[in-house]
């Protein structure tokens, strides 16, 4: 049987190994989790995204660019589509690895049924998983439903709680769901990072992590106070309408002059 032996790949100057192929830096991606992640990083050390930092915005030019935003945009909606703060916290566990639009096709009629913790209990799993079934990941999700509403009523009299900690013990409820709740439901200066803000904000250079909680803190430490209560909105709906993953809008991008990315189109 013959050897199979590689050719090493050919170094650059920086002694780097360069690939074949497309060689533009790519956009920020939210990191993997877990095991993969711990690999990814041992193996190919800190992301592009943190090693290439961009020249910091100055506060001039954040708060410039917060205030067309503004001007764009008074009253940014989230587009969750929720009754009241349970159902928002239920919207926000079933929108893991999902698009808003499929969660809102599937909690319509949920939420029709069931708006409290009493109600979804009642409901049960079966039924719950039932009605969620579209949305991936529905198994784990509807156990997820169940239990925080078991937690809600025993622990707190079937209310969504007001702080970070309580919010994150919930079963299904991380960070960002904690972030989102807080901001959306109790009208707190959280900062959730999803695909999308992690994404702008690398890419535009305004706060550059390798983590989304690097980002998170990244951000509330250069965006100014007075526009927090809609930051997380303005941003997701940038990366989601504007600074798309793969072609990103530049042309029409309303920050272009100031964004900091050396791929954008502009
Ligand atoms: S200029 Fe392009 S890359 Fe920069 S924020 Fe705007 S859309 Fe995104």
């Amino acid at each position: 049987m013959s050897k199979i032996t590689r050719r090493p790949l050919p170094k650059s100057k920086s002694g780097v190994a360069k690939r074949a192929g497309n060689s533009k830096p790519r956009a920020a991606a939210m990191p993997k989790r877990g095991k993969a992640a711990a690999k990814a990083t041992t193996k190919s050390g800190p992301s592009r995204a943190a090693a290439n930092k961009p020249k910091p915005w100055t506060s001039t030019e954040v708060r410039e660019a917060f205030s067309r935003f503004r001007k764009a945009n008074p009253e940014p909606k989230g587009e969750l589509e929720h009754l009241n703060p349970f159902t928002l916290l239920v919207a926000v566990v079933l929108s893991a690895q999902a698009t808003d639009a499929g969660v809102n096709k599937a909690t319509r009629a949920l939420f029709e049924v069931a708006d409290t913790p009493q109600k979804m209990l009642a409901l049960g799993e079966e039924k719950v998983r039932d009605y969620i079934r579209t949305i991936g990941l529905y198994r784990n999700k509807a156990r997820n439903v169940i239990a925080l509403s078991e937690k809600l009523i025993a622990e707190f009299g079937g209310e969504v709680p007001r702080t970070r900690a309580e919010l994150e013990s919930l079963p299904g409820a991380g960070r960002k769901t904690a972030n989102v709740v807080l901001n959306m439901a109790f009208g707190e200066h959280t900062m959730a990072v999803d695909t999308h803000v992690f994404r702008v904000a690398n890419r535009t250079g305004l706060a550059p992590g390798n983590t989304p909680l690097e980002v998170e803190l990244g951000l509330e430490r250069v965006i100014p106070a007075e526009f927090m209560l809609h930051a997380h909105h303005w941003l997701i709906l940038h990366g989601r309408y504007t600074c798309l993953a793969r072609k990103p809008r530049c042309e029409v991008c309303l920050i272009n002059d100031l964004c900091r990315w050396p791929e954008k189109t502009v």
